[in-house]
């Protein structure tokens, strides 16, 4: 069967926008509101000829006590159960937050190979000094991308086939 990949990351940071994108239409729910990816998500990808399932899941807000939040929090526990390899989305126009720090602590007991793809990096050429600061979950495999231009997408999904 094919492998699977699971986008995971706290609510707004542009999941479901990659999803999309890959997907090649709306399918998953893009808001400006956190957290309206309430269900796992699937769609086929194929690129350079090879093919994956993409998973999209609701954001997990780690401290958050409210009952949609923690039902997504299990959604996307059983996504990241379900995974080969583990696209750990962050935003870099908001910067390293304590959920992402949460998310990632979750994500390495889980054990899958990771991606930590740093999105919303719009503009071409040298990488903003923001990104850097990601370097700080101790992820070594990080990824700038902007999942509205599209930008990086390729070399992301190359270092993802690396795993399969
Ligand atoms: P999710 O909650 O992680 O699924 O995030 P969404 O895909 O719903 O996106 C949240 C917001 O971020 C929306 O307003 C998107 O348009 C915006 N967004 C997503 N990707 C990018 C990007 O690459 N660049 C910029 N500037 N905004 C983005
Ligand atoms: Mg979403």
């Amino acid at each position: 069967s094919k492998p699977i990949v699971a986008i995971v990351g706290r609510p707004n940071v542009g999941k479901s926008t990659f999803f999309n994108y890959l997907a090649g239409k709306r399918i998953s729910i893009v808001e400006d509101t956190p957290g309206v990816t309430r269900d796992r998500i699937y769609t086929e990808v194929e690129w350079r000829n090879r093919k994956f399932t993409l998973i999209d899941t609701g954001g997990i807000e780690p401290y958050s006590e409210d009952k949609i939040m923690k039902q997504m929090k299990n959604q996307a526990e059983i996504a990241i159960e379900t995974a080969d390899v583990i696209i750990f989305m962050v935003d870099m126009k908001d910067g390293l937050t304590a959920s992402d720090r949460e998310v990632a602590t979750m994500l390495r007991k889980s054990k899958k190979p990771i991606i930590l793809a740093v999105n919303k990096v719009d503009k071409v050429g040298e990488l903003p000094a923001e990104v850097y600061e990601f370097y700080n979950l101790g992820m070594d495999n990080l990824m700038p991308i902007s999942s509205i231009h599209g930008l990086g997408v390729g070399d992301l999904l190359d270092e993802v086939f690396k795993y399969f």
